[in-house]
């Protein structure tokens, strides 16, 4: 039987970084994927590449520029006649990048002398793993150490059973072959908002049915209300409170019932989409004897270091706690592959960014208001508008603005929110200024370029200490 040093099951952004991470430090490594692709094709990448974060952005970027062209372009003193798009040019745009990016990776693993076997990987006891594959047949290996990097998959709710043609998931909405009429979808959360935004930018009357009073709940309130204001905008009809209860299929279209308060309402619409959250993907992932304990909500139970209760097993990615980003798995891969070769590596939890790909964008790194306010530390708020903003406007995209919190007696940023043009980029910026602990005055005194959207984020820094230029300063230096 052979023997790893270490074999990662999962090939996502959490199972690929951490393989090439531990063969770029000497360990013999082997990663098992069982994902097949539309064509039939085994392919590496997860969720992330497949049906997640890249084919949802190639789809929000092909249905921007349509927008811009209908909706926008006037106002540049440009005419259009005769605009049109193709969904079936945008999937096969998609596709295209999917499949050069999955092969990249799977390059990167050859390149970084990751071993690659295609199929089922299952732990069992003393970090013994078997692969089976499609025909059945299983091989076993073992390891000195596992990393399990499962990812998750869609929540699927009794109420709106997906059917692949009229009700979907996130998978299926990426797909969609013709634009819907009206196009209902259940959950208003990041995923909702992003695959929403795409189908409405491209006609569909979009209703957005949220179950919870609070739009975006774990987003800065005030951010979250400005983003909601934009959205209602552009012609999302977000409905929250608006719990479903019920669908029924009638001559090819979705009657959807949901309760808001006492009320009982009923919409139609031609297609559904499910998005209501995604869950750790643990089905058939360990053997009874493997020990590894999960908890209530299904996730792997790991340490702050991603080690679960077994010895020389850890856990990465979606399939634990913690947000579920692509990043946030990719730098525990990196943290766990780092700490098997004997290093001393760690995750900073408390800086990972959490964007939103709507347009505009909706990023946050840090804090929220609202937990600092609850945890009782001091702060001070500096925001600025990008109706301010020279070249916001000079782009003819002003909405949103900057948030940055910072603490009351130190100025160690705490939080940075935006909602605006370029919001996720922005806030990487804070997010590199708070990693090596600065203060708003640090971020205030470093010199920006001009003109740039990032002075927005050089003004609302000011504007933590009353010292803003290019606005009237609420608080007084
Ligand atoms: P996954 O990417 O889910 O990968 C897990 C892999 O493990 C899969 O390939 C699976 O086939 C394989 N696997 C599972 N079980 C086994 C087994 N037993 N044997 C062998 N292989 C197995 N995140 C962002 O950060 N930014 C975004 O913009 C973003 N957009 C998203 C848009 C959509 C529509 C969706 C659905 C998700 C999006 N996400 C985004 C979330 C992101 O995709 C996930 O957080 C990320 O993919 C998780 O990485 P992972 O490696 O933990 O798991
Ligand atoms: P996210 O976790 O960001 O993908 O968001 C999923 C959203 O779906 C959450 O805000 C949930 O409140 C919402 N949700 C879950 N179940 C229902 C339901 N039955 N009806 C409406 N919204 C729901």
């Amino acid at each position: 039987m052979k023997n790893y040093d270490v074999v990662v099951i999962g090939s996502g952004p959490a199972g690929y970084v951490a393989a090439i991470r531990a063969s770029q430090l000497g360990l013999k490594t082997l990663c098992i994927e069982k994902w097949v692709n539309q064509d039939g094709k085994h392919v590496n990448g997860g969720t992330c590449l497949n049906v997640g974060c890249i084919p949802s952005k190639s789809l929000l970027d092909s249905s921007q520029k349509y927008w811009e062209v209908t909706k926008d372009i006037g106002i540049h003193g440009i005419s259009v006649k005769n605009v049109n798009f193709d969904v079936s040019k945008m999937h096969e745009r998609k596709k295209k990048i999917v499949n050069q990016l999955t092969g990249g990776v799977s390059s990167l693993l050859k390149a970084n002398g990751v071993e690659c076997a295609f199929g089922h990987g299952k732990l069992h006891s003393s970090r013994r793993v078997t692969i089976t594959d499609e025909n059945g047949a299983e091989t076993e290996v073992t390891a000195n150490n596992v990393i399990l990097a499962a990812g998750s998959k869609p929540i699927e709710i009794p109420v709106a059973e997906v059917d692949n043609d009229l009700i979907l998931d996130s998978t299926g909405a990426l797909e969609i072959d013709s634009v819907p009429k009206r196009l209902g979808i259940i959950g208003a959360g990041v995923i909702g908002l992003e695959l929403g935004s795409v189908w409405g930018r491209l006609g569909s009357e979009v209703v957005l049915l949220e179950a919870l009073e609070d739009f975006l709940a774990i987003m800065d309130k005030q951010i979250a209300e400005e983003a909601k204001r934009i959205f209602m905008k552009q012609g999302l009809d977000i409905r929250l409170g608006a719990r479903v209860i019920g669908t029924e299929i009638k001559d090819k279209q979705v009657v959807v019932t949901y309760r808001n308060g006492e009320v009982i309402q009923k919409e139609v619409f031609d297609k559904l989409i499910v998005c209501v959250g995604r869950r750790p993907h643990t089905e058939n992932l360990l053997a009874q004897d493997s020990g590894i304990e999960v908890d209530e909500r299904g996730s792997v139970f790991v340490n702050e270091y991603c080690a679960t209760n077994v010895p020389g097993v850890y856990a990465i990615g979606d399939l634990v706690r913690g947000p579920m980003l692509a990043h946030k798995g990719s730098e525990e891969g990196i943290m766990v592959a780092e700490r098997i070769a004997g290093h001393k590596a760690q995750l900073n939890y408390d800086i990972v960014p959490n964007v939103i790909y709507t347009h505009p964008e909706v990023a946050s790194v840090g804090r929220t208001e609202e937990q600092i306010k609850a945890s009782g530390d001091p702060y001070n708020i500096g925001t600025f508008p990008f109706a301010a903003s020279g070249r916001a406007l000079a782009s003819n995209d002003s909405d949103g603005f900057v948030k940055i919190i910072a603490h009351a007696e130190t100025d160690r940023i705490l939080g940075c929110h935006i909602v605006g043009p370029s919001a996720a980029d922005l806030t990487q910026q804070v997010a590199i200024a708070m990693e090596f602990g600065s203060s708003a005055e640090d971020l205030g005194m470093t010199v920006f370029g001009h003109p740039t959207l990032s002075e927005a984020v050089h003004e609302a820094a000011l504007s933590v200490s009353g010292s803003a230029i290019h606005m009237p300063n609420k608080k007084k230096r």
